[in-house]
């Protein structure tokens, strides 16, 4: 079969996901921009998930409470309207939080994050949002031919603290029977991970807390917080002065000061096929699995409830000094090298066509964890630094925060990583040329393994840098 060469181009206009939610939404409620000067209780800033979680879990636990809502763009424009919609909390992360903060605050953590997505799968029910929820698990693949795999530490780690059924080795047969592919070898199972359609989430959360009466303004920037008592946030038009700020703009926050110096933003792009359902049948991947290589630029794919494929990896340039600008949205040679991470690890699908194509923005901290706290004496919390991982932990940040705000005495606000802060980053210019040089030397190291090949010593020499330095650049 003829293969299908031609790459759809990302930045002409909004993401397949949420093109589709906005349809299925037909006439959504009103959230005009700010106009006039307002007060309230609390002010969030950003309409991702996170900034929803925390007004959601807000109005549960402070009736009456008077929420304002201000969002950049449309609730769900960013990267929650834009990912890849696979639901998980940190069962991965575990062995890493074990060894940065104990074992019991790990396990703490561990099961605070897993609650997210019967949470989110439940929530959606309740609200009756169809964000196409399927608790479908998810498997990350060993795709390299002469590697052993990554995770065996990992999972005698977890079988060690009892945790093992939470990550289960699977044989490269069983990993055939899910999705057969000549390029797969053996797997690990995650059996608690959910697929959604992101972008249907995000707009089914705004409409819910609309109707609940959180005052929500879309096309409405923060350009400027003045923290106090009151906090001040002001847009071109008007200001909301409140008592409390939650700043929840992911990776936006690498313009705020006082968290520059600690995050960066690197790109993530994704890819849709025409449906195939047909071909799915084929070749057995009828679960709606989460599928995932085990490469540091990360492959992730899934299947959608009409039958495409949806495939993105972390391919994406490096931002400049807190700039999100149009590298994250328009960058053609990143989709060609996630349609090239698609035909590789999907070669029996080489002739399917690629229709649509966009990127967004992954915001990384030192640690590749998040942090969630507070500052200028409690009035300003915070939740950021997801690194590419935020579609289920930022419901688990919407908890937190609301708990910050609401300063009740909570389990959840005592977890290890609340005000947990993060290392610094170097200092620009050196940090945009050191993530760009890493970022190229592990590409470059991924496609050798590929090969089959050792990579040239000085992208070696490179890919370590970041490790000597302290700083955490995979799971
Ligand atoms: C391509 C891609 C694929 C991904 N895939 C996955 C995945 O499969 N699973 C997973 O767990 N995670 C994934 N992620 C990460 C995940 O999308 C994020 O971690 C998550 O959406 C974070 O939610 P958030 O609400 O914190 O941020 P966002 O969704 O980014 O929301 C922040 C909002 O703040 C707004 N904002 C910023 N500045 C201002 C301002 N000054 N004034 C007003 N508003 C402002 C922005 O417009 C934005 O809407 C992916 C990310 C990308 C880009």
């Amino acid at each position: 079969m003829a293969r299908s060469s031609a790459l759809p181009v990302p930045g002409l206009r909004r993401g397949w996901w949420l093109r589709e939610a906005l349809a299925a939404e037909g006439t959504p409620l009103p959230a005009p921009p700010l106009t006039e000067d307002l007060a309230a209780d609390v002010a969030i800033i950003g309409g991702g998930y996170t900034g929803m979680w925390t007004a959601w879990f807000l109005t549960e636990t402070v009736p009456g409470i008077r929420i304002v809502l201000l969002e950049a763009d449309i609730c769900g424009g960013g990267p929650s309207g834009r990912n890849g919609g696979f639901v998980h909390g940190w069962w991965e992360q575990t062995p890493f939080l074990a060894r940065q903060f104990g074992e019991q605050a790990a396990r703490d953590m561990a099961w605070a994050a897993d609650e997210v997505v019967d949470g989110i799968g439940q929530w959606s029910a309740d609200h009756g949002v169809d964000g196409w929820f399927h608790k479908s698990g998810y498997l990350t693949i060993n795709a390299f031919p002469n590697e052993p795999n990554s995770w065996t530490g990992t999972v005698a780690e977890m079988e060690r603290m009892g945790l093992g059924e939470q990550l289960q080795p699977m044989s490269a047969d069983d990993v055939q029977q899910r999705c057969a592919s000549p390029v797969y070898g053996e797997g690990l199972w995650m059996p608690s991970a959910a697929s959604i359609q992101p972008a249907r989430l995000a707009r089914g959360m705004r409409r819910v807390l609309l109707e609940r009466g959180v005052r929500i303004h879309e096309h409405s920037p923060v350009f400027r917080m003045e923290p106090g008592a009151p906090c001040k946030l002001v847009t071109d038009r008007a200001t909301v002065t409140a008592e409390q700020v939650v700043l929840a703009v992911n990776a936006w926050a690498t313009g705020w000061p006082g968290f520059r110096t600690r995050l960066l933003a690197w790109g993530s792009y994704m890819v849709m096929t025409e449906p195939i359902p047909e071909r799915l049948a084929e070749i057995g991947w009828t679960g709606n699995e989460l599928l995932s290589d085990s490469r540091f630029t990360i492959s992730y794919y899934r299947t959608t409830d009409d039958g495409r494929i949806a495939f993105g990896a972390g391919v994406g340039a490096a931002g400049f000094d807190g700039r999100i600008g149009r590298v994250f949205e328009a960058d053609g040679n990143a989709v060609a090298r996630v349609s090239a991470n698609f035909r590789r690890l999907l070669p029996m699908l080489a002739d399917v066509r690629l229709v649509d194509a966009w990127g967004g923005p992954i915001d990384i901290t030192a640690m590749r964890f998040p942090e969630i706290g507070s500052r200028h004496g409690g009035r300003v919390h915070y939740a950021h630094g997801f690194a590419g991982n935020g579609a289920g932990p930022a419901r688990l940040a919407g908890r937190i925060l609301a708990v910050l705000v609401a300063g009740t005495d909570d389990p959840l606000g005592r977890l290890a990583i609340v005000n947990h802060r993060q290392r610094f980053l170097p200092p620009e210019p050196f940090r945009y040329i050191g993530a760009r040089l890493i970022r190229e030397a592990l590409i470059r190291g991924d496609n050798a393994s590929d090969a089959g090949r050792r990579a040239p010593w000085w992208v070696r020499l490179v890919a370590r840098v970041p490790t000597w330095l302290g700083y955490r650049l995979s799971h």
